[in-house]
């Protein structure tokens, strides 16, 4: 834990012993839980707490930890799973109001026991895909941030990500080594939907030799209608 307090630190995080607390109990719960059903492929500590947790953490990269502290923004993390890097942030930056999609029921139970062991405020699960509420009223346009991991590539993201974004609010993609490409093939989705990139950046994980390639892109206009297009498509047949 010492490490993962320290690494947290280089990011300008600095937790108070009750996140300490949250991310040990955050820990036991995913590992209990993983016995029964699968969540992650991580579970030694450390690994996790650098691979799923400091990873979560880093969009501190992109975005000022002044924001994320100081307003009521909302957030929504598309294809959570167990619950990344949403629950990381909300431990971190409590005044966050959190959505976790999942298309997975089964996810969105643990989760729904994480948030109540933890004592969570301002956080829901939903369950769906982001292909439908994307086209819902009540979640169309809705949030100041939308952030999504390990969920699909760039262009597929971008279709499924920014119709939840309000206009000048922001789509935050966390990727690795094959982030620059996925980038260059993911322009034409981008605009479509009515997105501009502002800004990427590439860094190595606090302690570790972990590459990450963050790419923030900010709702300029809003998204047309027509997208997302159904379900299954955005995967199957990426804009290009
Ligand atoms: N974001 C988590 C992480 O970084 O560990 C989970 C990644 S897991 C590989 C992908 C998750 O996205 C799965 O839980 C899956 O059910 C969900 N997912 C995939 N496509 C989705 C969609 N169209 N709408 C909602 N959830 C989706």
């Amino acid at each position: 834990m010492e490490r993962f307090i320290s690494a947290c630190k280089e990011l300008d995080i600095e937790l108070t012993k009750e996140q300490v607390l949250a991310f040990q109990s955050y820990y036991d719960l995913l590992i209990r839980w993983n016995e029964r059903m699968n969540l992650t492929s991580i579970t030694e500590f450390e690994e996790v707490c650098n691979k799923h947790f400091l990873d979560s953490l880093s969009l501190v990269k992109v975005l000022s930890i002044h924001s994320l502290k100081g307003q009521k923004l909302s957030l929504l993390d598309v294809g959570t799973g167990a619950g990344f890097p949403g629950i990381p942030l909300k431990i971190c930056f409590p005044n966050l109001q959190v959505t976790l999609l999942d298309s997975l029921n089964k996810r969105l139970t643990f989760l729904n026991e994480v948030i109540e062991t933890l004592c969570l405020k301002d956080i829901v699960t939903v369950h769906g895909r982001a292909e439908d509420f994307g086209k819902d009223k009540a979640y169309r346009e809705q949030f100041d941030l939308c952030v999504s991991r390990a969920v699909a590539n760039l262009s597929s993201l971008s279709e499924l990500c920014l119709p939840f974004v309000k206009v000048a609010g922001s789509f935050i993609s966390y990727k690795a080594e094959k982030g620059a490409e996925e980038l260059e093939a993911a322009g034409k989705a981008i605009s479509l939907c009515g997105g501009t990139v502002l800004e990427t950046k590439e860094f190595m994980l606090p302690g570790t030799d972990y590459y990450r390639f963050m790419i923030c892109i900010k709702k300029t206009k809003a998204t047309p209608m027509s997208y997302p297009r159904k379900a299954g498509l955005p995967t199957k047949e990426p804009l290009c």
